[in-house]
């Protein structure tokens, strides 16, 4: 087993997820299966010509390795950019800061564990990042669970406390717990194909990852 981000050896538990946590560079398993889905779903994307990906809320492991591979085109932002030092974060709330991309700008939008922060329904949201997508362009995204035996819970944001919200979503900032029915709107969103993350089991065995977590979502605009 190793890191695929900074090639350490040893993982610990974190949550009581067992090695969860790489204790050379604390990355998580959705970093290290991050990183692999992204050098087999955007590399191919973003060589060659000038190309804009857009990262929202850039975690560092992340960060530091898709600046190397997208060059000048990619570009961050987040909400609360100051949460992320590391990165020339664009101040931007979504959806509506996000009129000013044109439709198709993107070759790629990248994701983890941000829909669940977003008031609203999930399936406006997801309409509404794709509008940016270029023709083949990706949106290659993660979220928690998704809870497969349940049907998603969405209005955290109307909620009157954290300790509500904690006790529904698991987390104070999440305003929603997404399940079966995520994915099947995603399966049968217009305009594009829901693609395997194309991680097997061995990999993410290889890299510290539990049979069947940390799974990715890779949703390509028809060209
Ligand atoms: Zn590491």
């Amino acid at each position: 087993m190793a890191c695929n981000i900074c090639g350490g050896t040893d993982f610990e538990d974190y949550r009581d997820r067992k090695g969860e946590r790489c204790t050379d560079c604390s990355s998580k398993a959705r970093h290290r299966v991050a990183l692999m889905v992204y050098e087999a779903h955007l590399l191919p994307l973003v060589q060659g010509a000038e190309k804009r990906v857009l990262h929202l809320a850039p975690e560092q492991f992340l960060h530091d390795k898709l600046s190397d591979m997208v060059g000048a085109g990619y570009i961050t932002s987040d909400a609360s950019p100051e949460r992320y030092s590391h990165a020339e974060c664009l101040k931007l709330y979504f959806p509506q800061d996000f009129d000013l991309f044109p439709d198709g700008y993107f070759t790629a939008i990248l994701h983890n564990h941000v829909l669940e922060h977003i008031p609203g329904h999930y399936g406006d949201h997801l309409i509404a990042f794709t509008r940016m997508l270029a023709p083949g362009g990706k949106m290659i995204f993660s979220v928690p669970g998704p809870y497969l035996d349940r049907q998603s819970v969405e209005g955290g944001e109307h909620l009157a406390s954290d300790a509500e919200r904690l006790e529904k979503f698991l987390q104070e900032d999440h305003y929603k717990m997404l399940g079966a029915d995520f994915v099947e709107f995603l399966r049968n969103m217009e305009g594009g194909e829901l693609l395997s993350d194309g991680i097997t089991s061995k990999i993410r065995e290889q890299l510290s990852v539990r049979p069947g977590k940390a799974p990715f979502f890779v949703w390509q605009k028809q060209s």
